[in-house]
């Protein structure tokens, strides 16, 4: 029997259903490890909430209940907003808040029985891609400690592939559940646009802001995703009118005649050979699984930054005023009048790359310079969703890499923005297009460090995703491996 810290989703609950084991022995057993780790993953645990969460499962579990996450641990993004922890978005300007209400994800999943074992370090209000951002400190990468985890679910993806929970939320702008889920060697998926409600989670580009789960397996995702999705519309105008869906429903299904579009502007100048190796490795994995490779172009790949960098900011300046030091958070101590109090509190309380960004957002939506910037960023993200279904007529999903190279070194990118923008290169299409992705590890690269496949499906077709993903799991076990000495 694997040590319980290796176990997916899917066994720890058939052995909770089992009694093998209970929701409260897994709840020691992984807030022990938590404790014990120096990853820097976790913002806050507080051991007796989570403790009085999995004895109400194991309650349940006496009682017959057989949901199929009851009692299974979990921990969120510190970008969810809870009721039983402190909130904080990465954010000094959130220090030691607390959310009166649980975000609609969290609610789901702790209805159906989930124990939240705490909040994971994150980039500052999601805006990064290295978790180098948080004002709580970097996160290491698992693989290797002297890397970056990915960014901004970064201590989600740290915390999964280091065996501190079995799955995780995150949150995906621009490739935020994605990125980190490659290279820490995990399974990550964001949803279509509108799926999962944003009630709760802490706004920076609303346009483009959607949860997902990220864990071991395509199978653990499925899971998680049929619990956390679903219409929620007295709370979040956006999401979709669409019933939450079972989608671990057709992960077997066989992939013969599986269409696989291959953008070529994804594998262009820019991606690492060690990184184009492993792709390509997977792609035939999928020859022999029986589908079949197809080129398509997404022409405006390179686009999807400027555009990106354009309408994210501009969302997140007019998202970011609320914090202002009246309602809540940090407002500084000394001040003459309003004006000076408002000034100071936002001075103090943002960061470097947040207040960059509230920059060129304020910037870009300016009179004189709305048309020329933000406009013209809209016109063209509706071009780029445009080439995908041009796209999406030659084949059922497209695939390429998530990243143009493995993890960076911490502080490699530390003082260069727009390195880091530059590297969002293959996901922010996806973002834009407000389409389903997912990331699954399906090698090694340079140092021994993990690649991950991206997969982009048509909108609400999740399912395809993730029984690609799962097929593949099926026939490899890349997703099984694990950092040494986890
Ligand atoms: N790396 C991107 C950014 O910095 C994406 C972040 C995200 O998806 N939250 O904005």
């Amino acid at each position: 029997m694997r040590e319980l810290h290796h176990s997916t989703v899917a066994d720890l609950a058939a052995r909770l259903r089992a009694r093998d084991v209970s929701a409260q022995e897994l709840a020691r057993h992984f807030l022990d490890r938590i404790a014990a780790s120096d990853l820097g993953a976790f913002l806050a645990t507080d051991p007796e909430a989570s403790l009085a969460q999995a004895r109400a499962a194991d309650a349940r579990l006496a009682a017959g209940d057989t949901a199929p996450l009851l009692g299974v641990p979990l921990a969120h993004k510190d970008i969810f907003v809870t009721r039983d922890f402190p909130s904080t978005a990465g954010s000094k300007m959130l220090a030691g808040y607390r959310s009166p209400f649980d975000a609609t994800v969290v609610r789901r999943l702790a209805e159906a029985g989930m124990v939240t074992l705490g909040k994971l370090n994150c980039d500052e209000f999601a805006m990064g891609s290295s978790n180098e951002n948080s004002a709580y400190g970097a996160v290491k990468n698992p693989w290797d400690t002297a890397r970056i985890p990915g960014g901004s679910s970064g201590g989600s993806a740290a915390a999964v592939a280091a065996g501190l929970v079995p799955a995780a939320t995150g949150t995906d702008t621009g490739g935020s559940i994605r990125q980190p889920a490659a290279f820490c060697g995990i399974t990550g998926i964001k949803p279509t646009y509108g799926r999962a409600s944003r009630y709760g989670m802490i706004a920076y580009a609303s346009s483009l802001d959607q949860a997902g789960p990220m864990a071991r397996t395509a199978q653990d995702c499925a899971l998680l995703l049929s619990a956390l999705c679903g219409p929620d519309p007295d709370r979040d105008a956006t999401s979709l009118d669409l019933p939450a869906e079972d989608y671990t429903r057709g992960l077997d299904a066989p992939l013969d005649g599986l269409r696989i579009g291959l953008p070529r502007e994804f594998f262009g100048e820019g991606l690492a050979p060690d990184v184009r190796a492993a792709i390509d490795a997977a792609l035939r994995q999928y020859q022999a699984l029986g589908a079949t490779l197809v080129e398509v172009s997404l022409p405006r790949t390179e686009l999807a930054i400027p555009v990106y960098y354009i309408i994210a900011p501009a969302e997140a300046s007019s998202n970011l005023s609320r914090f202002d030091g009246v309602k809540f958070g940090h407002r500084a101590g000394q001040y003459a009048d309003l004006a000076d109090m408002y000034r100071k509190t936002r001075a103090e309380g943002f960061g470097e790359e947040v207040k960059r960004r509230i920059m060129v957002g304020t910037y870009v939506l300016s009179h004189g310079y709305y048309d020329a910037y933000y406009l013209q960023a809209q016109k063209i993200r509706r071009m780029i969703a445009e080439d995908f279904q041009a796209a999406f007529a030659q084949c059922d999903l497209i695939a390429g890499p998530v990243a143009p190279t493995v993890a960076w070194k911490l502080g490699d990118k530390a003082d260069d923005p727009v390195a880091n923008y530059l590297a969002d290169i293959y996901t922010l299409p996806g973002s834009l297009a407000g389409l389903p992705g997912m990331s699954l590890p399906v090698g090694f690269g340079a140092g021994g460090l993990p690649v991950g496949l991206q997969l982009l499906g048509p909108w609400f077709q999740e399912q395809r995703l993730l029984n690609a993903a799962h097929r593949f799991q099926q026939a490899t076990d890349f997703h099984l491996r694990r950092p040494e000495g986890v």
